[in-house]
């Protein structure tokens, strides 16, 4: 392509050639760290529960070019707790998933109950067993493309975990 017929392209339609063409998605993925505030600029006062938080964004799959919606907004309830080590295989954490720091040490997430009806679309890994006296853990991953963790469940559990840091916002 010339320099010529390059400019001569109408505003937006070079943008729109370079845009992934693997799926209809036009919006944009925001994470955590995009926002300047942090979780502060995700949260609202939940509808049944003024003195509970949830996310005013729907929750979404934080792969570039995926963005499944996970969790419609309003559904999920902030909590910081204790963190959970999700990552047990040790092959390098895909770029779109930030570390999460190491037990005892806190972490945010988006607490989902009572079941996994609540969630758009969520997948699950086979159950994981960290240690003989831990409770069997199944991990939640992308329904669409399985990247994950993005958090995690006890199996049988009615508690389902999602990790602030590692899903998207839209
Ligand atoms: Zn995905």
């Amino acid at each position: 392509m010339s320099e010529i017929s390059h400019q001569s392209l109408p505003p937006g339609a070079l943008e729109a050639l370079q845009r992934p063409s693997n799926n209809g998605n036009r919006f944009t993925i925001r994470k955590l760290s995009d926002f300047d505030q942090g979780v502060l600029a995700v949260v609202r006062s939940q509808d049944t529960d003024p003195g509970a938080l949830t996310h005013k964004f729907d929750l979404l799959c934080p792969r570039s070019g995926c963005g499944s919606i996970i969790l419609k907004a309003g559904v999920g309830q902030w909590v910081e707790s204790a963190s959970v080590e999700l990552d047990l295989t040790k092959e390098p954490l895909h770029p779109d998933l930030p570390a999460l720091p190491t037990p005892p040490a806190t972490v945010q997430w988006w607490l989902v109950t009572p079941s996994m009806m609540e969630f758009e679309n969520i997948g699950f890994t086979r159950p994981v067993r960290q240690d003989v006296a831990a409770k069997s853990l199944k991990l939640l991953i992308c329904a669409e493309c399985d990247l994950g963790p993005l958090g995690w469940c006890e199996e049988g559990g009615s508690e389902f975990w999602l990790a602030c840091s590692r899903v998207g916002y839209r």
